[in-house]
């Protein structure tokens, strides 16, 4: 494993609750680097794209309802074993269950038949790819240096 980058959606019910800023603040925290960020309300054929691996699920129609509900914030990360990092960094799927430390364990309580759960990320190489693709185009996405950079030399 080494640098990689990965998708991080703060989700409708973290946007309307005003989370933003704080969940930024511990990507950031962690070391991780943002290289793209939009906000876009998801229209309803790119959320069942998205999701389209959850297609039939009790959940399913729900979730297209909960994510296409309001704007979500996008942003793509960048950093030494990000997707593992960022899939810690956020906790259980369901936040009931997250440990408290965790993005999920600390802010919701993961209401909704399709779990309110405030953040998503990527849960594999593939499925970064796939995801990055779907919501932002190359030309969008920032090479730059992070001061603490310095963080992940090799010595
Ligand atoms: P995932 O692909 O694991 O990120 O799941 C997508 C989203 O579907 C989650 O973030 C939840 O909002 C919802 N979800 C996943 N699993 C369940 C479940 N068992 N029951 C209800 N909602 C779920």
């Amino acid at each position: 494993m080494g640098f990689e980058k990965t998708l991080i959606i703060i989700k409708p019910d973290a946007v309307v609750r005003g989370l933003v800023g704080r969940i930024i603040q511990r990507l950031e925290d962690k070391g991780l680097k943002i290289v793209a960020t939009k906000m876009l309300k998801i229209d309803e054929d790119t959320a069942r794209e998205h999701y389209s691996e959850h297609v039939g699920k009790s959940f399913f129609e729900s979730l297209i309802k909960y994510i296409t509900s309001s704007p979500s914030i996008f942003i793509v990360i960048e950093g030494k074993n990000a997707i593992e990092v960022t899939r810690s960094l956020l906790g259980d799927t369901d936040p009931k269950d997250a440990l408290p430390g965790t993005i999920r364990g600390d802010l919701g309580l993961g209401k909704g038949n399709a779990i309110h759960n405030v953040v998503h990320a990527s849960d594999s190489p593939e499925s970064a790819k796939k995801e990055i693709k779907l919501f932002f185009s190359e030309d969008e996405i920032h090479e730059y240096e992070r001061a603490d950079d310095w963080y992940h030399r090799e010595y």
